[in-house]
């Protein structure tokens, strides 16, 4: 009475199968309760038993039998049945040969598991899992659009007011043609960064091929800066440009948005910044005979250790209306240039930032 409720309790059924005439000559109740036979009946015919397999999963058993038999060892498999009302059970099958004084297997003894529940109720967590990860997803890329339709909108919004103005300086009398040229000028600004934004997204869901030339990185600081002027009034500049650098095998493009990004990252840090001057140096030099270096240097808010590790992580920011992509997608850049990005807190106040690309010779080694 005891075995017949543990069995009961565990979902598992007790069975002996006669190997001489390939029956099953005993099913506990909860074996045939498994299978929805009524257990007044004892066990099922072996036509009965099979109806319940489909033909592959009827020939697995049987294997799994035949296996046991033959080796005279344990078995363990498992099976699908489907039940007369339609139902699908899952199985776990552990049996064993019962051998006659010859050595002879006579019979094999087993259990039957049923996992229905389990299985089910496994799949239900495998499946609200997935759920979730798709709805983080889903929210992560809606935080995502939002602050991309946010970067996107501003230079726009830029543009219109700085067209706007541009109008109305050629609309005077007497037009001012330095005040016009000024506003398209911002246009120009507006309209790249816009641009830029799109592009860093691009990059980051597909790899960009690279075009690959060989360039003075003084250009490209300079080009930086010109896009930059109007961002930069407040701020003093101090340009240290090394002339005659050896050139460096680069995609101007990406190079830009890194260098634009170190940029204006550098002036955002020192918006809040009233206490002391705000200066950005940029530096570019030789470094160590086979790289050139370029190093941007602010007296913004500077760095805390904590910030360090995650700085490059992409979506780390702690700007209200940030990305935290700029500094992630301009460390991959510059790692497929073969170069180095890293941050360093500044001895006084600010942060300074530089990377390393290396030159032809170094590159193609
Ligand atoms: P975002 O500019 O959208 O925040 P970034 O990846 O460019 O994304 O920068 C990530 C974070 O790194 C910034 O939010 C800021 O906290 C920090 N950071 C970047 N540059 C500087 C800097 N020059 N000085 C201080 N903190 C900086």
């Amino acid at each position: 009475a005891y075995l017949v409720e543990a069995e009961r309790l565990s979902h598992t059924g007790s069975w002996v199968y006669d190997i001489q005439n390939g029956v099953p000559i005993y099913w506990s109740a909860e074996r045939s309760r498994i299978s929805q036979f009524d257990p007044q009946n004892g066990p099922p015919t072996l036509e009965q038993y099979r109806a319940l397999h489909s033909p592959e999963e009827w020939s697995k058993l049987m294997n799994a039998f035949a296996r046991a038999i033959r080796d005279k060892t344990d078995f363990q498999t498992d099976a699908t049945e489907v039940l007369a009302d339609g139902t699908t059970k899952f199985l776990r099958i552990v049996g064993h040969p019962i051998l006659n004084a010859a050595g002879e297997v006579t019979e094999l003894i087993g259990s039957t598991m049923d996992l229905t529940e389990r299985k089910q109720a496994s799949d239900a967590l495998r499946k609200s899992q997935a759920n979730l990860a798709h709805m983080s997803r889903l929210t992560m890329i809606g935080e995502l659009t939002a602050s991309i339709a946010h970067e996107v909108n501003q230079p726009l919004a830029a543009v219109v007011t700085n067209a706007n103005a541009c109008l109305l300086w050629l609309d005077r009398a007497s037009p001012n043609l330095d005040e016009a040229r000024e506003a398209v000028r911002r246009i120009i600004r507006d309209g790249n960064r816009g641009s830029n934004v799109i592009a860093r997204i691009r990059d980051l869901v597909r790899k960009r091929q690279y075009s690959c030339a060989p360039m003075d990185i003084n250009d490209i600081v300079r080009e930086i800066i010109s896009l930059t002027q109007a961002d930069l009034q407040g701020v003093t500049l101090q340009l240290e440009l090394t002339e005659n650098l050896p050139r460096v095998p680069a995609d101007r493009v990406q190079l830009q948005q890194v260098l634009l990004n170190l940029v204006i990252n550098a002036i955002d840090a020192m918006k809040s910044v009233t206490r002391h001057p705000r200066t950005l140096r940029i530096q570019t030099r030789a470094c160590e005979g086979h790289a050139v270096l370029v190093s941007i240097k602010d007296s913004g808010v500077g760095l805390n250790p904590n910030q360090m590790e995650q700085l490059f992580d992409t979506f780390y920011t702690t700007k209200p209306e940030g990305l935290g992509m700029g500094l992630s997608i301009s460390r991959s850049i510059i790692e497929g240039h073969g170069g180095r990005l890293w941050a360093e807190p500044n001895n006084g106040p600010g942060a300074t930032f530089q990377f390393t690309v290396p030159t032809a010779d170094q590159s193609t080694a």
